[in-house]
């Protein structure tokens, strides 16, 4: 199971949109971003990660 880039829950895999999404905080994430997240390592890829959550936390708020 992918971790969780937020809050390093256990992600599942929903069928009906298609993502993965985070059974603790409800983070929902593409396989493609996850696989992007993993291979860049968030030591190096921070910026993406905080700009990813900082996107889902503002598309949330909507
Ligand atoms: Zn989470």
């Amino acid at each position: 199971m992918p971790e969780c880039p937020n809050c390093g829950g256990e992600m599942k895999f929903d069928r009906k949109v298609r993502m993965y999404v985070c059974r603790n905080c409800g983070l929902m994430m593409t396989r493609r971003d996850l696989d992007l997240l993993r291979d860049k390592r968030f030591e190096e890829e921070k910026d993406l990660v905080e700009e990813y959550l900082e996107w889902w936390s503002t598309r949330k708020k909507r």
